[in-house]
Parts: structure tokens; C-alpha cells; sequence
């Protein structure tokens, strides 16, 4: 049998090798942070989803090494069987805190928590209305969920106004939505959301996976950002970006929406529980966001620096209130040989295209973080320039 699906499957990868479309890895050899390897040589790295700079803090290493010593390795078990510790209970009330909620609770992944969402709370008879832009675990979580299904396109308003209009027959309504769309950097405009949601009696969702640790006036997140504390019922996130970068993921929000979810949500009840060096790192990571402002500042400093030299020299950049920086080139070739070129200087950027955004809206992603120093940030802008140049996108 597996010569005839072998016989497809190169069919399919030669399919995508012929678009420009496969995807290679580049080897890193050497921790996650500001400066990488990549095949002995040193570049910057401004494509890592590590906002805060924690990925390789020593103080989340210590507490890693910590948790390992005291609470072992790894828990071999779903958290209601014997997968629980004291350091899980901590987390997640740690998280609570953060985000100032009831509950929460931790998943593997937050691809699992959006995963496992919606099927235990929602049925038929409900409505489920989702931004176009929202990640892929989104889509796939109301797939897995029987509820009538709405699209709005990306923060249109007018548009999501409609599907709660059409969505009122629904028994219970809820409104998903990224909190920082990781494309264009922009935030979901959450305070015009809770108003719809007032009006057209509905549920707010907001996955918080690119803007937990960066929006708000010391990064808390998007209700930090339009003061909607109490207005948002579910939050996602998680520790795999902004806080420390391993893994894991978590939902957050009213009391007897995690209780449920606890009871229900597949993901959670069929998958091994968290490891408790990465629990322990994920503690130490609130903790020391609890303490100082500090990386959050650091970090805003760094993308402000980063927008106004850019903008400046004359490129063409989204606006953002988060630390990813898109710079536009509307040409997809263009974008790849710019992303290489770029490399060639020693910096680490990466070139998207369709269909990862509109045709005709290539561009080179950056993303700041607070690892990064004003000489780091000098020399990224200044191969920006040099290579713009070269190519005739500066003049
Ligand atoms: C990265 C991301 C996820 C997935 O998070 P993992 O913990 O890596 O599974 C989910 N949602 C959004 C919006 C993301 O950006």
C-alpha cells in the first residue's frame, strides 16, 4: 500500500517545492536569545516570538533546574489522575493574578486550549464569531465545536455588527479574536468588541498569545490596553512567547467557564500534564514581571527606537501597537531576496508572501524584544537601509 501513497505524497511535496512554498529549517546552535548561531556564525535574531527577553534568563533557568530538583522531571500523568502539584496550583494562580481573573487553567500548548475551548461550552444551538485573521488552533477549535459559525473580516466592525445581528436567534453568542494579529502587528480593536458584545448580548473571547507581556501600559494585555477588565470572559495565552518561551498554554477567565473546562475539555483531560521545570520557570517568569516593569519598558523602548529610524530612512511600516514591526515591500520575490540578503549582513529576518498574507502585501517581519540593545537595533536597521538601497526600495 505505501508505494501508491508514497507516489502522492512526492507528488504533493514536489507540488509545493514548485511554488517557492517548502519550508527549510534553519539549525540554530546556541540558546534562544538577541545573538544566535546559525552555522557558526553569529547573526540577530528578530524573528523570535521572545518579547521579553526570558527565553534565556538565568533567573527562569535557575528556577527550571530548581523545579526539576525538588518536583522531579516529568509528571507522567493527565493533571485528575495523579498529574497535580502544588507548582501547577501556583501557576495557574499566578496567571489568574496576571491577568486578573478567577481561574485558570494550564494545557499543553495554547493550540490545545483553543483546541478544547469551545466544544464543552457551546452547541447547535449557538454561535461561535471569529475574526478572518484569527490563528489556525481558533479555527481548528471551532471546527471541532457544533456551534453555527460567523467570519468577520479583520477588526471590521461593521462586519461583526452583522453576524451578531444574524446571530441573535443563537441561544449563547461569543465574539474570538486575536489579541495582536501576528502579521500586521495590530491590535483587535477590544473596546469597540465589548461594546458590540453589550449590545448584541455576547461573549468575549480574546486569545492573548502576541499581546500578553507587550500591549498595555506595562504589558499586561489588551484589557491592561482599553480598560475592559470584567468585559472579557475568556482569555488564552501562552508561556511559549512573551513569558519564557518553552511551553504550554492556559485558559483564563470566569470561574464556571475553567471549572468546566476542567470537566470537559479534551485536550486537557487527555494530555500529559505540564513538566514541572518549565511550570517552575513559568512561576519565576510572573514573579519577575510582578517585581519590575522593567523588560516591558525595555522592550517599548526598543520598538519605539526601532519604528522611528525605520520610518525616518524612509520605509514603509504598519502601524503597530505591539513588537512585531511589518516592513512592506508588496513584492513577494522581493521579500525573500531582501530576508537573504539580510542574513548575508548577519540579521535574522523573515520574508512572508501570499498566502501567509494578501497577495500583494509581501514583506519582512520584525520582531523586537527586550533582549535586544540599541547597538543591536542599530546594526538591523542599518543592514535595512544598506540592502534597501541595493535593491532600489530606498532611493
Ligand atoms: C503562537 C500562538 C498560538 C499557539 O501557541 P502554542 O502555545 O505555541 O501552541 C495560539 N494562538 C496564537 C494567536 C498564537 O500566536
Amino acid at each position: 500500500m505505501y508505494g501508491k501513497l508514497k507516489e502522492h505524497l512526492c507528488q504533493t511535496l514536489s507540488e509545493i517545492k514548485d511554488a517557492g512554498l517548502y519550508k527549510e529549517e534553519r539549525i540554530i546552535e546556541s540558546p534562544q536569545g538577541a545573538v544566535i548561531a546559525v552555522k557558526g556564525k553569529e547573526v540577530l535574531n528578530f524573528c523570535a516570538n521572545n518579547y521579553l527577553g526570558l527565553s534565556d534568563h538565568p533567573r527562569l533557568i535557575a528556577a527550571a533546574k530548581s523545579a526539576m530538583d525538588q518536583r522531579g522531571y516529568g509528571m507522567s500523568s493527565v493533571r485528575f489522575i495523579c498529574g497535580t502539584q502544588d507548582l501547577h496550583k501556583t501557576l495557574e494562580k499566578a496567571i489568574s493574578d496576571y491577568f486578573k481573573t478567577e481561574d485558570t487553567i494550564l494545557y499543553a500548548a495554547c493550540f490545545d486550549a483553543n483546541g478544547g475551548v469551545f466544544e464543552p461550552l457551546l452547541s447547535e444551538q449557538d454561535a461561535i464569531i471569529s475574526d478572518s485573521l484569527n490563528h489556525a488552533s481558533i479555527i481548528d477549535g471551532v471546527r471541532l465545536c457544533k456551534a453555527k459559525r460567523y467570519r468577520y473580516a479583520n477588526a471590521n466592525m461593521e462586519e461583526l455588527e452583522k453576524c451578531l445581528q444574524e446571530a441573535q436567534t443563537q441561544r449563547f453568542r461569543v465574539i474570538v479574536t486575536d489579541g495582536v494579529f501576528s502579521m500586521d502587528g495590530n491590535v483587535a480593536p477590544l473596546e469597540d468588541i465589548c461594546q458590540l458584545a453589550q449590545r448584541y448580548d455576547a461573549l468575549v473571547m480574546v486569545d492573548e498569545s502576541h499581546s500578553a507581556g507587550v500591549v498595555g501600559p506595562t504589558g499586561h494585555g489588551v484589557s491592561e490596553l482599553f480598560d475592559t477588565y470584567g468585559q472579557v470572559d475568556i482569555y488564552t495565552g501562552t508561556l511559549g512567547k512573551a513569558f519564557g518561551g518553552a511551553m504550554g498554554g492556559f485558559t483564563t477567565g470566569r470561574k464556571e467557564i475553567i471549572d468546566l473546562l476542567r470537566q470537559r475539555s479534551r485536550p486537557y483531560l487527555f494530555s500529559n500534564s505540564v513538566a514541572p521545570p518549565v511550570v517552575g520557570a513559568g512561576i519565576e517568569a510572573f514573579k519577575m514581571l510582578a517585581e519590575s516593569n522593567e523588560l516591558h519598558d525595555k522592550l517599548m523602548r526598543n520598538v519605539n527606537y526601532f519604528r522611528d529610524k525605520m520610518l525616518a530612512a524612509g520605509f514603509d511600516i504598519k502601524p503597530t501597537q505591539s513588537a512585531i514591526c511589518a516592513v512592506m515591500l508588496y513584492d513577494a520575490k522581493l521579500s525573500q531576496t531582501y530576508a537573504a540578503r539580510m542574513l548575508d549582513e548577519g540579521i535574522y529576518v523573515t520574508g512572508f508572501y501570499f498566502p501567509v498574507v494578501p497577495r500583494s502585501e509581501a514583506r519582512i517581519r520584525v520582531q523586537l524584544s527586550a533582549a535586544h540593545e540599541i547597538e543591536h537595533l542599530d546594526r538591523c536597521i542599518d543592514a535595512f537601509i544598506k540592502i534597501g538601497k541595493e535593491l532600489g526600495v530606498l532611493k
